[in-house]
């Protein structure tokens, strides 16, 4: 099939190449010219891992190109996939500005029947809203279908090519065929295309993150009563996780939940409910609680210090919300490093793949180090923000040998507390006992 995909970003691109890689003839459509530059300079925007390969290999076999012209880019498509962006608006309500222009400037360029689908997170209503926005200049037939996308950043290319389910929002049967069609290479081994309405395909996306970001927060909750009442929050995840009802995924307790999806997710379906009259209170308190648990190391370090972190030096390792990515958007340790910088601490922090982006936010306010040990000489604390797992056995001879100070604050548990004992250091982890304090 031919296919247009509008938006280039961390899933337009996955999307494209990997529509590319079951046998379609992609076009990737994006208005930030220097991002086309370099696609089709060969070069990938952003980090993720097994994308480089597979977009090679579309591109080398002219399954995979990129424009910034939109009537180009949709020229014969017979699909067109709408991956635009979707941030939080003044209120907190999806700003659908982005979708809704692109739709607006597809009208006039349609001539033949055509599947729009709508891959970007938005609220129920908005497929008949994009929808109208077409039809306004547009004289010929066309279906709008909510595809809502469940990849995760870092694991995206195998979330895509395997996906659990592949949801399609459509009532039209025509609509309907062409999207089995499509998905059909993806789905061989057994796994659904659930086919529903708009309006619940569009609901389910929401209802899926914030049923993860209200799971996580539930386990940071557990983990802040562990340290009240002296248990280990690592073995009440065991003691629960292996109950099937609930799983072991998604319970690790830790600094919250960043990126571009949870916190403007469940933001926005807050907002929907409220302004559908419902008042969804589970949601209210999971963002109050992941607000508190991001920068709930800043006063264990506050205190570590005794009031006073002015010319401190902090080591921070991980930047990016998550390991496997460069995307820092929502990343808790921005915040945290932000609130160090106001207390008064200089920081050098180490990011296997987030420096350049963060350097494009931060600039010269902090020090950039080129590995997680060059950050730690003569660092007077250590502060663990992504598990990276190159930060998962360190040396912590050298380290002890080339801190100033000897403190580790982990927001991500990444050492086991019987195995910090008989280290040089003092050890505060979340929803653990402290070591050595
Ligand atoms: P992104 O910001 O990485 O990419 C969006 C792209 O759209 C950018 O490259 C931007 O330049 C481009 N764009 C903006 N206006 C345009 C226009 N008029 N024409 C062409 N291109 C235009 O965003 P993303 O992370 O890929 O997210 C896209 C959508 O998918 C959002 O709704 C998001 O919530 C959803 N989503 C994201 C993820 C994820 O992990 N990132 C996962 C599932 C769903």
């Amino acid at each position: 099939m031919k296919i247009a995909v509008v938006g280039t970003g961390y899933v337009g691109l996955v999307t494209g190449t990997c529509l590319a890689e079951t046998g379609n003839r992609v076009t990737c459509v994006d208005i930030d010219k220097n991002k086309v530059d370099m696609l089709k300079n060969g070069q990938i925007p952003i980090y993720e891992p097994g994308l480089e390969a597979m977009f090679e290999r579309n591109v080398n076999q002219n399954r995979l190109s990129f424009t910034t012209s939109l009537a180009e880019g949709i020229k014969d498509a017979e699909v067109i996939f709408l991956a635009l962006p979707t941030p939080p608006g003044e209120n907190g309500s999806a700003d659908l500005k982005y979708i809704l222009k692109v739709a607006h400037d597809l009208g006039p360029l349609l001539d033949k029947y055509v599947v729009i689908v709508d891959k970007s997170t938005v609220p129920v209503g908005t497929a008949v809203k994009v929808s109208d926005a077409i039809a306004v200049n547009c004289s010929v037939d066309f279906d709008v279908v909510s595809n809502p996308e469940f990849l995760r950043e870092g694991v995206a290319v195998d979330d895509f090519m395997k996906p659990d389910r592949v949801v399609v929002g459509t009532k039209s049967e025509r609509a309907q065929k062409i999207m089995s069609k499509l998905f059909s290479p993806l789905v061989r081994q057994g796994n659904p295309i659930l086919f529903m309405d708009e309006a619940s395909a569009e609901l389910t996306k929401y209802a899926a993150n914030s049923f993860l970001a209200t799971k996580i927060t539930f386990m940071n909750e557990i983990a802040n009563l562990c340290e009240q009442l002296g248990a280990d929050v690592d073995a009440v995840r065991r003691g629960i996780g292996t109950d099937t009802r609930i799983g072991k995924r998604f319970l690790f307790a830790g600094i919250g939940y960043g990126g571009s999806c949870f916190p403007k997710d469940v933001q926005a379906l807050e907002k929907s409910s409220s302004d559908a009259d419902y008042d969804f209170k589970i949601l209210k308190s999971v963002m109050e609680v992941n607000q508190l648990q991001k920068t709930k190391l800043i006063p264990e370090i506050v205190k570590h210090f005794k009031g006073d972190l002015s010319g401190k030096t902090i080591a921070v390792w991980g930047l990016a919300f998550k390991p496997y990515t460069d995307d820092i958007r929502e990343a808790p340790a921005l915040e945290n490093i932000k609130m160090l910088l106001d207390l008064g601490a200089k920081v050098k922090a180490y990011d296997p793949e987030a420096m350049t982006n963060v350097k494009a936010m931060m600039g010269d306010q902090m020090t950039y180090c080129k590995d997680e040990y060059e950050s730690t000489i003569d660092a007077d604390a250590l502060l663990i923000m992504t598990e990276w797992p190159e930060f998962r056995t360190p040396d912590f001879d050298k380290l002890s040998e080339e801190m100033n100070g000897q403190v580790i604050f982990d927001g991500r548990n990444l050492f086991d507390i019987e195995d910090m004992k008989d280290k040089a250091f003092k050890y505060v982890s979340i929803g653990r006992v402290k070591i050595n304090d």
